[in-house]
Order: structure tokens, then sequence, then C-alpha cells
């Protein structure tokens, strides 16, 4: 996509509901060409007014708890009640991989192919701001597109679920029924910022420690007091057992998610999440571009052993030796 790109174009193409056209703009978007970075902005700027109105919501979990069979299922009977469902993920592990969580589309095979949802691999380049920016900023295009319900997929390891957490209204976090104690194997971290917990593969012979994982999860949430936002819009995790693979429970997981975004409406926090997401990312955006700048700086590259060392050593204060770094950028 070298050559000149007509934004005008692409943005009627968003607004009409075009499929092809909205796949160029996520690809301008999740371009790294300075070119195409300043066309994308001047697209999102177009497109910003007719965004905002998807319910975003983070859907995490570690491999194998049944996250495309979940969003699948879920997806599917989303679009059966009339919504339009889009599909995004974080991913920057598949760089390492080389492979998406979403890049096989076969796993989602009835959503990759239903008119009224539209699913996108992660994009497969990229450090994890990289990634998390082009997610963003994908979902700005998935609302001007018309999709009311952002599904954000992320795989639950490293900070991916931080990353995604802090673009989404409502976080869900997919789990299973695991002999013994129940939060091993979860994060503290992760309990921390789920909205919503649902044990997947509450079905067959699993159903029973399912239905009691769940019950143990919750009287442990119950223990840890709501913070933050949580504590403002008084809302304590609901967790509750699904199956996927029958549909059973899922109807129960979404009304939770949509409970949630209610609260959230209700008291007056939905605007103000959203607005202090925006502002964190900004600062967010100005610190990578400046670590990026640093690191590819060669005076920088060039002291940076001998100052470490020095450091390590204690040959050199660490103030003295971060003035030193950012002096030779001219800060
Ligand atoms: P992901 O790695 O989190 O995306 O997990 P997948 O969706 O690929 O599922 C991993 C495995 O669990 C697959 O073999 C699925 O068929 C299976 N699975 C997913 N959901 C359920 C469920 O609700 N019940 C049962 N029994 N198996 C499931």
């Amino acid at each position: 996509m070298a050559r000149k790109v007509d934004v005008a174009a692409l943005a009627k193409g968003v607004l009409d509901g075009s499929r092809s056209l909205l796949a160029r703009a996520i690809t301008l978007v999740e371009s790294h060409h300075p070119e195409h970075r300043r066309a994308a902005q001047e697209l999102l700027m177009e497109l910003l007014p007719a965004a905002g109105g998807a319910h975003r919501v983070g859907i995490s979990g570690v491999p194998g708890v049944g996250k495309s069979t979940f969003i699948e299922a879920l997806g599917t009977r989303l679009t059966g009640a009339g919504h339009r469902v889009a599909v995004l993920a974080v991913d920057p592990s598949s760089t390492r991989t080389r492979g998406s969580i979403l890049g096989d589309k076969t796993r989602m095979t009835a959503l990759s192919t239903d008119p009224d949802a539209f699913v996108r691999p992660s994009p497969s380049a990229g450090t994890l701001g990289g990634v998390a920016r082009a997610t963003r900023e994908t979902i700005v295009l998935m609302e001007a597109a018309g999709y009311d319900v952002v599904l954000v997929e992320t795989v639950g390891v490293g900070q991916s679920e931080i990353a995604v957490a802090a673009m989404v209204d409502t976080f869900l976090l997919l789990t299973i029924a695991r002999t013994g104690d129940q939060l091993q194997g979860i994060k503290k971290g992760i309990l921390e910022i789920a909205d919503v917990v649902a044990v997947n593969k509450a079905d067959g012979e699993h159903e029973g420690d399912a239905r009691s994982a769940a019950a143990d999860l919750a009287s442990a949430l119950r223990m840890m007091a709501p913070a933050g936002e949580s504590a403002a819009i008084d809302w304590r995790p609901p967790v509750l057992p699904c199956s996927s693979r029958t549909g059973a429970g899922l109807d129960e997981v979404w009304e939770a998610v949509e409970r949630h975004r209610a609260a959230l409406d209700q008291h007056g926090e939905l605007a103000g999440k959203r607005a202090t997401q925006q502002v964190d990312w900004m600062w967010a955006m100005v610190r990578d571009r400046l670590l990026d700048r640093l690191q590819s700086d060669p005076g920088v590259r060039e002291v940076l052993p001998r100052l470490e060392r020095e450091v390590r050593a204690g040959e050199r204060t660490p103030t003295l030796a971060a003035q030193d770094i950012l002096d030779r950028l001219g800060l």
C-alpha cells in the first residue's frame, strides 16, 4: 500500500459498511509506514464522530480455556439477536509463534462467514504497544462501520490483558474448573481487572466441577474489596458457569456483561472511563515514542552498556546516568 491513500473514499466506504474498504482501512491503521500513519490519523479524525457506539468487551483466558469456541458461540447468538459483532485480538506473542490467535479463521467458521460479524486477526507485527495501538484504532473503525458489539480477545499471559482492559468497557475473564485450589493458575492481578468471570466447559461430566469452581471463585472474590471504578459503581464481578459447546449459560454471561455496562452508565462512569482511557492512551503513546527514539538513537546506544555497567558497579549514581542518557536526546 505504498501508493497515495484516498482517505475520503476509505472513510465513506467504512461508513457505508463496505467490508472490503473496512479491511483496507484496518490494514492502513496497522501500517508502520509514516505516510500511512498520517493517512490513518486523518481517517480516524474523519470517523471519530461516528464512533463510540459499541459495547466494547475484552475477553481473556489462558490458551485452551475455550476463547475462540466461546466467541464463536456468543457472537453467533448476538448476531442472531440483531447485533453486529466485530471480533479483534491483541496477541503480540503472535510475532514469535508466527500465527496469531485469530489468524486461523477456521477456528471461528460460523462467525467468519456471518454477514453481521467481522473477524479480524491480530496485527501480527510489533510490540504490545504497537499492537494495542492498532487495535484501539481498529475499534474506532469498527464502530464507525456500525458494529455495536466489539469483542477484543487476548491470551491471558503477559501484559496483554492489562492493555485490553484499558481499551474496553467490560472485561470478561474466561476460566475453567481446576482440581484443588481454584485460584491457582489465575493471577490475582487479572481477578482485579475482571468485571465478569465465566467458568467455561460446564458440560457433561465436568458440569458439577465447573459449578462448584464458580461458587468457590465467587466467594473468593467476595473477600476482595472492590476498588476504584468497581467501588464507585458498587459492582461485584459475578462468576457464572457456562458451556461454549452446548450454549448453556451463555445468555446469562452476556446479561452480566450488559448489566456491568448499564451500571457504568447509570453511575455516569462510562463517559469518564472512556475519556480517561483516551488520555492514558495518549501518554502511553508519548512514552512509547520517546522510548523508541531513545533506544534507536546511536549516541544513546553507544553509551548504554558503559552506563549500565557503571550504575551496576556503583561507580555512578542512577540519577547521573539517567541525565547522561537524556542529555544525548537533548531532553
Ligand atoms: P482457546 O485456546 O482459549 O481459544 O480455546 P479453544 O476455543 O480453541 O478451545 C480449546 C478446546 O476446548 C477445544 O478442543 C474446544 O473444543 C474445547 N472447548 C471449548 N469450549 C468448550 C466447552 O464449553 N465444553 C467443552 N467440553 N469443551 C470446550
